[in-house]
């Protein structure tokens, strides 16, 4: 098991803690955007820094190396600061200190930010170096990244002259990147009329909960359950068996998360509550078996609201809105072509609220090709249209394909190879990366994006495995010393 002794003498650790030492939450760069402008400045390098902090910092080939062409190294300097309840780390002033534990590098009841500091301390101890031979170098370093990519969104990459780029903000040791999900926001809105609700009716609150949720980009292929779909599934069977006047359906998810709690207002005769809550609870049996392994926490309830009048959707509105969520797409929708069980398309159902004359579900659209993301909106498109729904579609950015031929990844699985004895994995990330925005700024750019083994990034767990530091350390350097040409 390596220690941080084994770190002693490569100077990529000595950035790595200096740069821990400097508060840099997204939004709060400024700190370490100016020690990037102070780096540059004592070594006597072109550096330029932006309106919205990023930084680019360029170095000339080594010896004999000026004829490779210019690569772009890139990692992004904010970092996702999240600690444990009992934690007092003020994250506007206090240093992160890391800390040895058991083969991996963490922090003190914190986010380390190894991601992505692992990656900036490479590019400087890059910069640094006068031995290491390498082709002509610009180092693209953005801010906000953790929170919509919004310093490469701003960069102006018209002076980069890099026609490669090795990101290095990928969290998996083994694998070599070499393409990430496009993301698209959609709101699909629909039309709501309300009538009164009877006044031998009252209210029972339907609730889907306890159910998994995540990430909707890497977690849409273990199974969960949807919340918003389980809950449209209780009232169309709850309606099978009674007339069911239904009030509002509500799920406040994010549209990247995948919804684990959803609830409606179902408007019932007393005489009938007892029979319905029975149902529902066979319901909640039915539903438990479908996700006995992925979903042990399901509970399906029926329990008395507070009373009082109130209004229930038109039975067209009920049948509008329930076809919606049925046929809306959702889960995996598709695989790669080049890769094994690697997920190529997906969407997201993550909320559903209703807002005056309008019910609003939120999805976010996944895909790994482009022509693919473009079929599945206009699919909605024309699904929307049939239920009289608007399609609002707020943003979106490109994925980072594929490239049949990339001479980078080439360069990266040679060096690999050398160094190991075996092939790198080409892996896909069905989340988003930097890259995909490069694409928009730099088509042609051929790109590569690997990392050291980072577990539970973003979490107050998250840490960093020395050994993989180390050993993706010198991936990097074999790659730079290897000619393309
Ligand atoms: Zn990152």
């Amino acid at each position: 098991m390596s220690t941080l002794a084994d770190l002693t003498g490569f100077r990529f650790y000595d950035f790595f803690q200096q740069i821990c030492a400097i508060p840099r939450e997204s939004g709060n760069e400024k700190g370490i955007s100016d020690y990037l402008v102070r780096f540059a400045a004592e070594r006597g390098l072109v550096c330029r820094q932006d309106k919205a902090l990023n930084i680019v910092i360029k170095k000339n080939a080594s010896p004999g190396y000026a004829g490779e062409p210019p690569l772009i190294l890139q990692a992004h300097m904010d970092m996702v600061c999240e600690k444990t309840a009992d934690c007092k780390h003020d994250f506007l002033h206090d240093p992160i200190s890391p800390r040895e534990e058991d083969g991996y590098i963490t922090a003190d009841r914190t986010t380390l930010g190894a991601d992505n500091a692992v990656g900036m301390s490479y590019i400087l101890a890059i910069l640094d170096d006068a031995k290491i031979p390498h082709p002509p170098i610009e180092a693209v370093i953005t801010t906000n990244e953790e929170v919509g990519m919004k310093g490469m969104s701003a960069l102006d990459a018209s002076d980069l002259e890099g026609t490669r780029m090795i990101n290095l903000d990928a969290d998996e040791e083994g694998k070599l990147f070499t393409s990430c999900a496009g993301g698209t926001r959609i709101f699909v809105e629909l039309p709501v009329t309300y009538v009164p609700a009877s006044a031998d009716r009252s209210p029972y609150t339907l609730r889907i909960q306890g159910l998994a949720g995540g990430h909707s980009g890497i977690d849409i292929n273990r199974n969960r359950a949807n919340a918003i779909v389980l809950l449209a599934r209780a009232i169309d069977l709850l309606g099978k068996k009674t007339e069911l006047p239904v009030g509002d359906l509500f799920c406040g998810g994010k549209m990247n998360v995948i919804p684990h709690d959803a609830s409606a207002l179902l408007w019932l005769k007393e005489a009938d509550a007892e029979k319905m809550i029975l149902e529902t609870a066979r319901i909640n049996e039915i539903f438990s078996a479908e996700y006995r392994m992925s979903e042990p926490g399901l509970s399906l309830t029926l329990q008395k609201s507070s009373p009082g009048g109130g209004q229930v959707l038109s039975i067209q509105t009920l049948r509008h809105l329930l076809a919606a969520i049925f046929l809306l797409p959702n889960g995996v929708l598709g695989f790669s072509q080049y890769m094994k069980d690697v997920l190529d398309v997906s969407c997201n159902l993550g909320a559903l609220e209703m807002k005056g004359e309008r019910a609003v579900l939120s999805l976010f659209l996944r895909s790994n090709t482009n022509s693919k993301m473009d079929d599945i909106l206009s699919r909605i498109q024309y699904f929307g249209e049939t239920l009289g729904a608007a399609i609002n579609v707020p943003s979106s950015y490109p994925a980072w394909e594929f490239r049949k031929d990339s001479a980078l990844r080439e360069l990266c699985t040679k060096a690999y190879l050398k160094l190991t004895g075996k092939a790198p994995e080409a892996a896909s990330i069905h989340g988003g990366l930097e890259c995909a925005l490069m694409t928009l700024k730099k088509p042609d750019l051929d790109m590569v994006s690997f990392g050291p083994t980072i577990l539970e990034a973003h979490t107050s767990n998250e840490r960093v495995e020395i050994a993989s530091f180390i050993n993706t350390w010198n991936l990097l350097v074999t790659t730079l010393e290897n000619k393309e040409k």
